[in-house]
C-alpha cells in the first residue's frame, strides 16, 4: 500500500487535527445520530468501483467470491504500527435470533494480503443471507442490506473511511437478482449519497455514453451544485478511437461544468490481469498516462496517487466545514438522548426499584392532586389547563346546580310566584345534544363543558345527562285542593301530615334527575383530572396502561394480603350517598325544625287558615312582596285547608330544597368525591404503593426486554455522545 501513498504532503497539520478527530468519533459508533463526513463510491455494475478501491486503499477484494458486489462495504483505514484486518459485519434490522449470529461474526487477520479473504468473505455472505450460487437453491437473496466492515490498519495506510455500494443495475438476470433487487440497490446507493455529509466518487467507465451515466443524474438529483461529487473516469485504457478519448480528455480539463469538482481520470487492472500485483499495475498506469493524449492532461487529475490527493483534500475540506455543525448536531442529539433517557426513568427489574419507580409517581400524583384540591395553580403549569382546576370546575357547576334547583327544580311555579324562573328557559335540547353537553344541565349558567372520558371507564355508575325543564304553571291552590280532596280521611277541619310530604314529592320530582346528574358531571370531573394528572407523573405509557387498570377496578388481593379499592368502587360510594339523601329527604316524613317552618304553623293555627301570606322571611321566597289576599269567611273551610297547605309545602320546600343542595355539595360532592380517606382521589397514594405485592409491582412498573435494551442503548448513546463532545473539545 505504501507504494500508492503519496504521504498527502501538502496538506496542513491543522486539518489532519479534524481527520483525526472525525476519525475518533467515527468509532464511537454515533453516526446514526450525527452524521459524520464520509466518502462514498457510486457507479453501475463492472464499472471499476472496486478496483478503485483497491488502488485507493491497498486492499484487493476476493475475485473469486461474487462478480459483483452484493452488500454495501465499509472500508476504515487506519495508520498503526502494525498491520491487520477485522472483517465484521453490521447488521440491518435484524431479527433478534439474527442480529446474534451477526454481530458474533468477526474474523481477522494479521497481513492485510492474505490467502484467507476469499474464504472470510464468503462466511461473511452466507452470514448476510447472500445466495452465492444458483446452486444454494431458493436460500438466501442476490443482495443483502448488512453492511461488511472491513477495517485496515497498516503503517502505511492513510485514514480513509470509504464505502463500495453495490453497482446499480437495470436489467434482471434471471435466477439471480430481480426486479425488486433493482430498487433495492438503488435506494441503497441513494440512502447513502442523500446524506450531505457523504463525498461522492461517482465511477463512470470511459468506454460509455458518459453524458447520459444514471449515476451522474442520481448524484445530480442529490447534489445539485456538484459540490461533493468527485467523477472517476476508469479504462481509458479500453479507449480505441480518437473522438472517445477526446471527450474524456474534456471532461478532465473541465470543459463540462456539471461537476464542480470535476472528473479524474485512472487506470486500474483489466479483467485478464488476475496477478493483482499493485506495483506493476501502478506501473502501467503510469506508462498509460505517459502517452498522447493523456500526457497533455493536468498530472493533479491523472492517476490513482493524484486521486488519492484529491479526495484526502476534499475530505479535508469538508470535515473542517463541517466541523462545528458536527458539534451542534452532537450537542443536540445529546441533549435529545438524555431527555428520552431520563423520560424511561430508572431501571425497574427488581422490587425495590418498582416500588420506588411507582412511589414517585405516586407522590408527584398526590402533589398535583392537592395542589388541584387548594387552587395552588401557580405551583405547576399542568394547571395552565384550566380544566384541570378541579376544585374551581367543582365549585362552578355546584353554584350552577345550586341556581337550578332554586329556578327550576320544583314541578310547579307555587300559586303566588308570578315570576317563577327567570323566563331564560332554553329549549328543551335534543337526545343527543344533551349526550354529547352534559353540562346543558345548567341552562346557560355554565360555560364548561363536562369531559366525556370517564362515560366508557364508569359504565353504569355516571347517571344519564339530565336537562331540566321549566317548572310547570297552573293554579297551584286548585291543585292541591284535587289532591286533598282525593286523599283525606277523618281529620277534623284540618290534614294530615302526611298530606304534605305527598305534595312535596310531587314537587320535588324533579331533584332525583338533577342530582344524578350534577354528582356524575362532578365526578367526570375528577375522573378527568385523575387521568390527566396520571398522564403528567407517568409519562412511560406502558406502565400507565397497567396502572390505570389498577387504579380502575382495583384488586381484590390475594390470600393474607390486603386488596386495592379501584375508582369504580370509590365513585360509587358518592352516587350512594346521593340516592341516600334523596331517599331520606322523600321518606314519608316531612321533618323540619327550621324555626321558620313553625312560625308559618303557628300563624296558620291563630289564624285559623292561610290566607296571611307567608312573612317576607320564608327561605322559600324569591324576593316577592308579599301579596294581598282577599279576606276568606268561615265558611271555605276547605279553601282554608287548601291554602294552609300551599303554605306549609312552600315553606318546607324551600328549608329542604336549601339543606338538601348543601348536603349534596358538601357529601356527595366534597367528602366522598373529593376528600374521603377512601376517595376517588386518594387511589393512587404511597400508601398505596406499599401495599402492592412484588407480583403487582412486576406486573404494573415491570420492564419488558424491548425497553430494558432501548434504556441501555439510549445510555450507551449518550455515553459515545458524551465523549465525542470531549474529542471535538480536546
Ligand atoms: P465494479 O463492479 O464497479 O466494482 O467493477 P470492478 O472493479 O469489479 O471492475 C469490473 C471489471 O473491470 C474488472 O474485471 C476489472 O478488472 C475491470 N477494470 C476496472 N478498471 C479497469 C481499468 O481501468 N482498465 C481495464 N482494462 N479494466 C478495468
Ligand atoms: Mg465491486
Amino acid at each position: 500500500m505504501g507504494s500508492v501513498s503519496n504521504g498527502q504532503s501538502g496538506q496542513g497539520l491543522g486539518n489532519r487535527v479534524f481527520l483525526d478527530k472525525i476519525d475518533k468519533l467515527r468509532e464511537l459508533n454515533i453516526s446514526k445520530d450525527v452524521p459524520l463526513p464520509q466518502m462514498v463510491v457510486v457507479g453501475d455494475q463492472s464499472s471499476g468501483k472496486s478496483s478503485v478501491l483497491e488502488s485507493l486503499t491497498g486492499f484487493q477484494f476476493p475475485r473469486a467470491a461474487t462478480l459483483c458486489t452484493r452488500h454495501a462495504t465499509e472500508i476504515v483505514c487506519r495508520r498503526e504500527h502494525t498491520e491487520s484486518v477485522v472483517v465484521s459485519i453490521i447488521p440491518h434490522n435484524p431479527s433478534p435470533e439474527r442480529e446474534k449470529l451477526v454481530r458474533g461474526f468477526r474474523r481477522s487477520t494479521d497481513k492485510i494480503a492474505s490467502d484467507d479473504f476469499p474464504k472470510i468473505f464468503e462466511d461473511a455472505a452466507k452470514v448476510m443471507g447472500i445466495k452465492l450460487s444458483e446452486t444454494d437453491g431458493d436460500e438466501g437473496s442476490a443482495f443483502s442490506l448488512d453492511v461488511l466492515k472491513v477495517e485496515i490498519s497498516g503503517p502505511h495506510a492513510d485514514h480513509l473511511t470509504v464505502i463500495d455500494v453495490p453497482g446499480m443495475f437495470e436489467t434482471v438476470t434471471p435466477g439471480v437478482t430481480t426486479e425488486s433487487d433493482i430498487d433495492l440497490v438503488k435506494n441503497m446507493v441513494r440512502r447513502y449519497i442523500e446524506e450531505r455529509r457523504t463525498i461522492i466518487l461517482a465511477v463512470v467507465p470511459c468506454i460509455v455514453d458518459i453524458a447520459n451515466q444514471k449515476i451522474l443524474r442520481l448524484a445530480a438529483e442529490v447534489d445539485p451544485d456538484g459540490k461533493r461529487t468527485l467523477g472517476v473516469l476508469t479504462k481509458p485504457d479500453l479507449c480505441i478511437e480518437n473522438a472517445t478519448k477526446a471527450v474524456v480528455c474534456d471532461l478532465v480539463n473541465g470543459k463540462r461544468r456539471d461537476l464542480h469538482l470535476g472528473y479524474c481520470v485512472v487506470k486500474n487492472l483489466g479483467a485478464d490481469d488476475v496477478s493483482g500485483n499493485m506495483h506493476s499495475r501502478n506501473q502501467q498506469e503510469q506508462a498509460l498516462f505517459g502517452q498522447a493524449p493523456w500526457n497533455t492532461l493536468p498530472s493533479d487529475r491523472v492517476g490513482v496517487a493524484a486521486l488519492q490527493t484529491r479526495i484526502g483534500h476534499l475530505l479535508q475540506d469538508r470535515t473542517r466545514a463541517e466541523f462545528p455543525l458536527v458539534q451542534s448536531d452532537i450537542m443536540a442529539s445529546l441533549k435529545k438522548n438524555k431527555k428520552l433517557l431520563a423520560g424511561m426513568g430508572e431501571s425497574r427489574s427488581t422490587t425495590d426499584q418498582q416500588r420506588a419507580y411507582l412511589g414517585k409517581v405516586a407522590s408527584d400524583f398526590a402533589t398535583l392532586k392537592n395542589y388541584g384540591l387548594d387552587a395552588y395553580y401557580t405551583r405547576h403549569d399542568f394547571f395552565d389547563d384550566y380544566e384541570m382546576r378541579l376544585i374551581t370546575r367543582v365549585r362552578t357547576i355546584n353554584e350552577a346546580f345550586a341556581l337550578v334547583m332554586h329556578e327550576k327544580g320544583h314541578s310547579m311555579e307555587f300559586d303566588d310566584d308570578s315570576a317563577g324562573g327567570d323566563g331564560s328557559g332554553l329549549d328543551e335540547p335534543d337526545e343527543s345534544d344533551l349526550a354529547a353537553d352534559r353540562s346543558l344541565l345548567y341552562g346557560d349558567k355554565v360555560e364548561l363543558k363536562i369531559p366525556k372520558l370517564g362515560e366508557g371507564d364508569l359504565g353504569d355508575i355516571v347517571s344519564d345527562p339530565y336537562w331540566c325543564a321549566e317548572p310547570k304553571r297552573g293554579d297551584m291552590l286548585q291543585h292541591i285542593q284535587e289532591l286533598y280532596l282525593n286523599s283525606r280521611g277523618y281529620e277534623m277541619g284540618t290534614f294530615s301530615s302526611e298530606m304534605l310530604s305527598r305534595t312535596f314529592k310531587e314537587q320535588g320530582s324533579k331533584w332525583r334527575g338533577i342530582t344524578l346528574a350534577h354528582v356524575s358531571n362532578a365526578m367526570l370531573i375528577v375522573h378527568q383530572f385523575i387521568h390527566r394528572a396520571l398522564e403528567e407523573c407517568c409519562p412511560d405509557p406502558t406502565v400507565r396502561e397497567e396502572l390505570w387498570g389498577y387504579l380502575l377496578y382495583g384488586h381484590d388481593g390475594a390470600s393474607g394480603q390486603k386488596g386495592h379499592e379501584g375508582l369504580l368502587k370509590r365513585y360509587r360510594r358518592a352516587m350512594d350517598n346521593a340516592e341516600f339523601l334523596l331517599s331520606v329527604e322523600f321518606q314519608e316524613r316531612a321533618i323540619t325544625h327550621d324555626p321558620r317552618f313553625d312560625e308559618q304553623l303557628n300563624k296558620l293555627k291563630l289564624g285559623g287558615g292561610g290566607n296571611k301570606k307567608a312573612s317576607s322571611e320564608d327561605p322559600s321566597n324569591d324576593n316577592q312582596p308579599a301579596k294581598e289576599e282577599p279576606e276568606q269567611g268561615p265558611s271555605s273551610s276547605l279553601e282554608d285547608t287548601t291554602r294552609g297547605i300551599h303554605v306549609l309545602l312552600q315553606s318546607y320546600y324551600g328549608i329542604a330544597r336549601s339543606r338538601f343542595i348543601d348536603v349534596v355539595c358538601q357529601q356527595a360532592i366534597d367528602y366522598f368525591l373529593l376528600r374521603a380517606k377512601n376517595g376517588p382521589l386518594e387511589v393512587l397514594s404511597d400508601k398505596v404503593v406499599l401495599n402492592m405485592s412484588a407480583e403487582q409491582l412486576d406486573v404494573i412498573a415491570g420492564e419488558d426486554l424491548a425497553v430494558k435494551e432501548e434504556r441501555e442503548r439510549l445510555a450507551k448513546q449518550v455515553e459515545s455522545l458524551t465523549q465525542a463532545l470531549k474529542i471535538l473539545r480536546s
